[in-house]
């Protein structure tokens, strides 16, 4: 027996599943998960001393590679410094200056500890802002556990076969609208049944939670215009687009002017992080300032705020996001040229440091086209990739992200290891 399969069971004796997070558990692909020992540059080592080479990339953070040096040294000097005061630090502030300095329409931005926590609170003050209920979200997109936000949510939720869950009132799920992503009717439909109730629209600018699904031309700008007719605000939930498409976020990438922002991730390189922002005049209805409350124990934890602090000015070169960019086209075309090779029907999709693929022949633009995909041969190709040292994310409806530590050699040996795949599916 594997280590990982000893650590496994142990682990279901304690943990419900033996995970701290579903998709965790390897429901959404064949065979068990993998126990970490330790991780570097762009690999995963399990505890049985086996190697692979690692998209999932701590499900986005690790965008500089695993356990950068520079970015290690700094926290073990904050370390130093205490673990966390409770009470506000320099770091905070500084962490504040960078971030507004470099995501547009970020005027004031609080720390909190999780994109969950990002997002729950940017729709909360989004509710106060504009004294409305309902908001809308995308089918198959994700933005965090909590119960307005868990409806035809995407990610693990989608995975467990559970987007919706159970456990959420009709309460706090009535206000929440599902549109379908792309496609501007199904919100102007909602906007034109609900014309004064609507507080705003969160959405993935690039959706990751249903694998990799871009926006079409004009889908982002259309949901700006119909915010904007009807007095309701923009949110873009950038917690895995931050930093990722570029490095000024969505924002920039597609011209587009949100009004709140969330981040994570990135930001926190590594250690658990979240944030969210906007316009001074909206944010500013936060508590102490307004009746909006928020708050958290560990928000703007210093060894957090150092580690994303630290990795944000490493990725802060425009030649980082052309790397990034080759990289992934290198590895997607070459998928692409290989799967069909072989016969098989395949559909990739990428944005800056993040990509997908697809067992499909159809264009992919929402959670139905991305649904209709072959999810078994996924699970195969999965399976045989990580029996072979390549580790793709354990579910069809996750998004892959690259590293800047990838090197040539890493993507030739997937590639190699690919064909391989793709001949015995
Ligand atoms: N929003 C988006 C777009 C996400 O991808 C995620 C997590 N993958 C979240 C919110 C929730 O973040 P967290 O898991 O840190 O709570």
């Amino acid at each position: 027996m594997t280590k990982s399969t000893q650590l496994f069971t142990e682990s279901k004796k304690h943990i419900p599943g033996g995970v701290n997070s579903p998709v965790r558990a390897f429901t959404g692909v064949y065979g068990e998960p993998i126990f970490i020992d330790k991780a570097d540059k762009a690999y995963l080592y399990d505890v049985d001393g086996n190697k692979y080479i690692d998209f999932v990339g701590s499900w986005g953070p690790a965008i500089l590679g695993h356990n950068h040096p520079q970015v290690a040294k700094a926290v073990q000097e904050s370390v130093a410094h205490g673990l966390s005061f409770g009470a506000p630090t320099a770091l905070e502030l500084e962490m504040a200056d960078y971030l507004t300095q470099h995501i547009p329409n970020l005027e004031l931005v609080r720390m909190v500890s999780s994109g969950t926590e990002a997002t729950m609170s940017a729709i909360r003050l989004a509710r106060g802002y504009t004294g409305r209920n309902k908001i809308i979200k995308f089918a198959g997109c994700y933005h965090g556990h909590s119960d307005a936000l868990l409806v035809n949510a995407g990610s693990g939720a989608l995975t467990q076969g559970t987007p919706s869950s159970a456990g959420v009132t009709p309460g706090a799920a009535q206000d929440t609208l599902v549109a379908k992503y792309n496609c501007l009717a199904s919100v102007e439909a909602l906007f034109k049944a609900n014309p004064t109730e609507i507080a705003c629209i969160i959405v993935e600018p690039v959706a990751g939670n249903m694998n990799c699904v871009p926006p079409v031309e004009g889908f982002l700008q259309g949901l700006r215009a119909l915010c904007d007719q009807y007095g309701a605000l923009l949110i873009f939930d950038e917690v895995m687009t931050g930093f990722r498409v570029d490095f000024a976020g969505s924002q920039k990438l597609f011209g587009i002017n949100a009004d709140l922002i969330t981040l994570g991730k990135i930001i926190g390189g590594g250690m658990p992080v979240g944030a969210f922002g906007g316009k001074k005049e909206i944010m500013q209805q936060i508590a102490p300032l307004g009746g909006v409350y928020q708050a958290g124990t560990l928000s703007g934890n210093p060894i957090s705020m150092t580690a994303g602090l630290t990795t944000l000015k490493l990725l802060n070169h425009e030649s980082n996001y052309k790397n990034l960019e080759q990289s992934t086209t290198y590895l997607i075309e070459g998928l692409q040229v290989l799967a069909h090779k072989y016969g098989h029907d395949f559909y990739t999709t990428k944005v800056g440091g993040m990509f997908g693929f697809f067992f499909t022949k159809e264009e992919v633009v929402d959670l139905e086209t991305a649904s209709r995909a072959d999810i078994e041969k996924y699970k195969k190709f999965h399976q045989f990739m990580l029996a072979n040292g390549v580790y793709f994310a354990p579910s069809a409806f996750e998004s892959s992200f690259m590293s800047l530590a990838h090197t040539k050699e890493d993507l030739d040996f997937v590639l190699e290891v690919a064909e391989k795949a793709f001949a015995n599916l």
